[in-house]
């Protein structure tokens, strides 16, 4: 058992009343001020191969099948004619053979075909088939934790049911299938101890068939995903107001999944902030500031699961229980998302390629590439992470287990005020899977995170009570 002194504290903590900000003195010693994780230089290269020109050719090869509206055609005579849905799926996997070819055969490149029934958006079933990479960890043990990353390829225009007309879709969401090709041809380069999967999905714009079904496989076949990464609408339109330093990450509250009896206990404990997939979208700020000379864009966490009246694919992987979340432009033009290409009035309507900022959607694909190569290399979450609240007591005692895998070098607990939206504060541990802090659970949130011998960290883990 670990047992931070308390002589410790109290160099820094004089005065234990006096309060700064959300925490006092005591809770907020200036030695364990929480760090940027530790630059890997395999990853830092890895980042320097993204490619603007390359994200280019994708989503402009991605516009030029006309329409890659769900419903539209995918026969073998649309296919020949390289339009419509179909085409542009036998597109995207032969792009993804062609970086396994590189790689040495290193991806396996699969596809996910169903029939989905008839329903509002769908006038008669229609087969939709998900396109992805897979780039198997080289551990046996970590190769079954999954990170991913997914955008749709389908389109749409200003009519859901038009299978004819151009929906050249460049920002929503070429772009976001244009991350996950690039993400695929530079870490497919890399080996780590986990997986990665480099995935694209269609019927996002029917009503996320494509990633509902992909998760409900995963969840079916006890996947363990760790991390989905979403990206839609991450083109940065190029209008007056656009950020092009800024990306918004979007993470759920309260988790669609959690039981009745689990929503009961977040609601008792203030837990609504404290989501798996509000952890990952820490981690992206974290890798960000760590990876900032190579990543030109910064994560602004938005803590909600969407923008108003909108839904995306996340939700799909929210639903069977994983952690995911949506990146998307600052600013959104809504001239140019699901549109007939025209002009009215003065105002170019449509979703062209040249509304799109390529330098944004490689920074994006950076940011993506970074997270992803950060959690495939680091140890497997600790397991089973408790605190214990038997005893009414003012110190407070974590235990967990070991991180799967055998990984992880040492544990960190970290914590933050009760109103501070990220971790401000890490005490490392050692190889301990039990830590007692002189801090008092009732005015703090903790978590436990694995690091390995370079400092690649785990997604952190927040306790579950233990009486
Ligand atoms: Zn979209």
């Amino acid at each position: 058992m670990i047992s931070i002194s308390k002589k410790r504290f109290c160099l820094v903590g004089v005065s234990l009343v006096l309060v700064f900000g959300g925490l006092s003195a005591q809770e907020k010693p200036a030695s364990t001020m929480s760090e940027p994780m530790a630059v890997d230089g395999r990853i830092s290269a890895a980042l320097q191969q993204v490619s603007a020109d390359r994200i280019r050719a994708n989503i402009e090869k991605l516009v030029s099948f006309g329409t890659r509206s769900t419903i539209s055609a995918q026969d073998p005579a649309a296919i020949a004619s390289g339009r419509g849905v179909g085409a542009a799926r036998e597109w995207i996997k032969s792009e993804f053979e062609r970086y396994a070819q590189d790689c040495g055969g290193c991806l396996e490149v699969k596809t996910d075909t169903f029939t989905e029934p008839a329903a509002d958006r769908i006038p008669q079933p229609i087969e939709i088939t998900n396109v992805y990479a897979v780039l198997k960890g080289a551990d046996e043990e970590n190769a079954k934790r999954i990170v991913l990353v997914t955008g749709h390829y389908d389109s749409r225009n200003s009519d859901i049911l038009d299978v004819k007309g151009d929906a050249p879709g460049a920002n929503d969401d070429a772009s976001g299938a244009a991350v996950s090709l690039e993400c695929a041809r530079v870490l497919s380069k890399l080996k780590f101890p986990a997986t990665i999967i480099f995935l694209t999905v269609a019927g996002e714009e029917q009503g996320l068939n494509g990633s509902h079904h992909f998760a409900k496989m995963a969840k079916d076949q006890g996947w363990n995903v760790e991390a989905a990464l979403n990206n839609d609408i991450v083109g940065g339109d190029k209008s007056a107001e656009q950020d092009h330093a800024v990306v918004r990450v979007f993470s759920e509250g309260l988790p669609a999944a959690a039981t009745e009896q689990e929503i009961k206990r977040i609601r008792g404990l203030g837990g609504e902030n404290d989501s798996e997939s509000r952890q990952l979208a820490r981690y992206i700020a974290d890798v960000s500031r760590s990876y900032k000379k190579d990543v030109d864009v910064k994560p602004m966490l938005v803590f909600r699961l969407d923008r108003y009246l909108r839904g995306g694919d996340h939700s799909s992987f929210n639903q069977q229980g994983f952690a995911a979340v949506r990146f998307t432009e600052f600013r959104e033009n809504f001239h140019h998302q699901h549109q007939n290409v025209r002009a009215e009035n003065g105002i170019e309507y449509g979703d062209l390629p040249k509304f799109v900022d390529f330098d944004y959607v490689a920074h994006v694909a950076g940011l993506n590439a970074a997270t992803l190569a950060s959690l495939a290399s680091a140890p497997a979450p600790p397991a089973n992470v408790h605190l214990l609240t038997k005893d009414l007591e003012n110190d407070s005692t974590l235990t967990w287990e070991a991180s799967p895998g055998g990984h992880a070098a040492e544990y960190e607990v970290l914590w933050r005020a009760t109103t501070s939206p990220e971790w401000e504060y890490v005490q490392k541990v050692g190889t301990v899977t039990r830590a007692t802090l002189q801090l008092s659970k009732d005015n703090v949130i903790f978590a436990v995170r694995a690091v390995d011998p370079q400092g690649h960290r785990s997604l952190p883990v927040v306790p579950l009570p233990e009486r």
